[in-house]
């Protein structure tokens, strides 16, 4: 869907489709060259992390495998709880491998800086963050993210795989909820 479909639900598109491709196609060759010669593990995080991972993976030139992950820490408000649960676990064994996990947005940081706990204690050679949007007033926690794809402010956002209670997922562009909406 596009914004003008469900204009009454917006704010304002923060960021269109196209510049979503065009900046992850940056960060894709920077992490390419960042990991050459080695073999990568991307780890998407679902549910949000679907389109990032379809178009950032696609812009690779080279090698590399996919897992994915389920964690839970929202339920269907707008606040972190700071409580993550694994719903899904990897398929893989990450013992010795170089994982990046790729996330669509990081908030309070809490997700984020537990997975990559949890995933360092496994073994692995590193593990790294890519996130294509995060709120700087929002970090509660100090997470070192190595590929950031747009600061954004402390707004609730929604499209391109991030979703208020499951909806918007698939909306093309991302843009600024309206308040109406959820409250
Ligand atoms: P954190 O633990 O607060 O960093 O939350 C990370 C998770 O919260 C993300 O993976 C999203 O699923 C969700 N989230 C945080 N902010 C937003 C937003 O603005 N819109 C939609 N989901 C969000
Ligand atoms: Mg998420």
């Amino acid at each position: 869907m596009h914004a003008s479909d469900i204009e009454g639900d917006l704010t304002e598109v923060l960021v269109t489709e196209d510049e979503i491709r065009a900046r992850l196609d940056e960060l894709a060759a920077r992490i390419e060259a960042d990991y050459a010669g080695e073999d990568l593990l991307l780890v998407g995080v679902l549910r949000g992390a679907v389109m990032v991972m379809a178009d950032l993976a696609r812009s690779m030139r080279g090698h590399l495998e996919m897992d994915w992950m389920a964690v839970s820490s929202y339920g269907t408000s707008t606040q972190s709880s700071g409580v993550v649960r694994i719903l899904k676990d990897l398929d893989t064994d990450i013992q010795g491998r170089h994982v990046l996990i790729v996330e669509d947005i990081i908030d309070s940081g809490l997700t984020l800086s537990w997975l990559r706990g949890n995933l360092e204690s496994r073994g692995t050679a590193s593990v790294e963050i890519c996130a294509l949007f995060r709120k700087p007033d929002a970090a509660k926690v100090e997470v070192d993210v190595r590929y950031v794809g747009f600061d954004i402010p402390n707004k609730f956002i929604v499209g391109y795989g991030l979703d208020y209670a499951e909806r918007y997922r698939n909306l093309r562009d991302v843009a600024i909820l309206a308040p109406h909406v959820y409250s």
